[in-house]
């Protein structure tokens, strides 16, 4: 039988080797005769872990000294209220991006907190693009200025980073850090939700420049600030053990490969053969601007319902799994994230021609 590959948008595909890695440590991490899921967070061998999980991080994505790396829980939707919690002390003001659902949810969420002024939105065009950010847009006196780096369910992603002045620059990037470059001195914060490229769900990773801390509302609980991680390591209360673990040997795995550089070549393999294949179709349609496309969410559509089930069906027996699209925009997405193999996405498009070559 052919293997399977999923091209879920999350929980997503993790590396088969760091899941037989994991197998071979599950019963007996490192001769404790326990597992990590087991073992103390306060052991020496779990301060080996957490911290050896941060300094591939900070290595992977060249993230400068004077920025925290935070492991939390919560998910990235925690991260649209702990943002303005955090970073609202100043002005309690911020101006937001709206790209789509997620940035959505992150501007309703800081509305509880302050001001919001949306500076820009794509909703008008379905979200099928990003808008331009020219820095006059933005408010000199806000706290910050908030974009969603990559839109999972739309497809489209900030090719660009927007120049916002003195202005902290948030952005999140669930789908797509470790996926491309980024360049982490461009910001003040970034934040994502561990279920994409990472690892498991459960972990969330926050990383700050450190200067922003200590500029929270005085109301912040002390397990929302920032501050409280900060200062212990990411250890203030048991933080998610195992999928820390995990995402530490998703990052080895990262390094193995050739680090962030490699994994981004790969993944603009990836979705070129896709994108190709879609702007020579003519069944099958991209809607998302070609500048703007992202490069691990990639929607597309069919004609009609009927050959959306029909197609589905196929995939399905050929063992292509979560090619279904997010159930508000319906269509087709397939996540092309850090461990789908190239071979993923070829026999994604073989089957697409097979199956529009059907009906023409
Ligand atoms: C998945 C996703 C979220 C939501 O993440 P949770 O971890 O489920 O809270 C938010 N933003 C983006 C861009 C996402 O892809």
């Amino acid at each position: 039988m052919r293997s399977a590959v999923n091209f879920a948008a999350g929980p997503a595909v993790l590396p088969q080797e760091v899941l037989r890695t994991a197998q071979q440590e599950l019963l007996d991490y490192r001769g404790s005769g326990m597992s990590v899921m087991e073992i103390s967070h306060r052991s020496l061998l779990f301060e080996e872990i957490i911290a050896a999980a941060e300094q591939s991080l900070r290595q992977l994505m060249n993230v400068p000294d004077d920025y925290a790396v935070l492991f939390l829980q919560g998910g990235a939707t925690s991260q649209f209220a702990m943002v303005p919690l955090n970073l609202f002390g100043r002005n309690k003001t911020a101006d937001y991006v709206d790209t789509g659902s997620f940035s959505q949810k992150a501007i309703a969420e800081a509305r509880r907190f302050g001001q919001v002024n949306i500076v820009a939105s794509s909703e008008k065009q379905g979200f099928a693009s990003i808008p331009d950010i020219d820095r006059q847009l933005c408010d000199p006196h806000a706290d910050y200025f908030h974009i969603t780096m990559n839109n999972t369910i739309f497809g489209t992603h900030f090719a660009t980073v927007p120049d916002t002045g003195i202005v902290p620059l948030v952005a999140d990037v669930s789908s797509c850090i470790l996926a491309q470059e980024i360049d982490v001195s461009r910001f003040g914060l970034l934040y994502a939700g561990a279920q994409k490229n990472i690892g498991p769900a459960g972990l969330t990773v926050v990383i700050l420049r450190k200067n922003l801390l200590g500029k929270c509302l005085p109301s912040t609980p002390t397990m929302l600030n920032y501050a409280t991680h900060e200062a212990k390591k990411s250890l203030f209360n048991t933080p998610p053990c195992f999928a820390i673990y995990m995402a530490g040997l998703v990052f080895n795995w990262v390094h193995s490969q050739g680090g962030v550089t490699a994994m981004e070549a790969r993944n603009r393999q990836k979705a070129e053969l896709l994108y190709e294949y879609l702007d020579n179709s003519s069944l099958f349609r991209g809607k998302a601007r070609p500048r703007d496309r992202s490069l691990t969410n990639i929607t597309f559509f069919l004609p009609d319902e009927d050959m959306l089930r029909e197609f589905l069906a196929l995939a399905e027996a050929d063992r292509l799994h979560g090619l279904k699209g997010h159930r508000s925009v319906g269509g087709l997405r397939a996540s092309l994230y850090n461990a789908m193999p190239v071979t993923g996405a070829e026999r994604l498009v073989d089957l697409m021609r097979r199956f529009e070559k059907e009906r023409f």
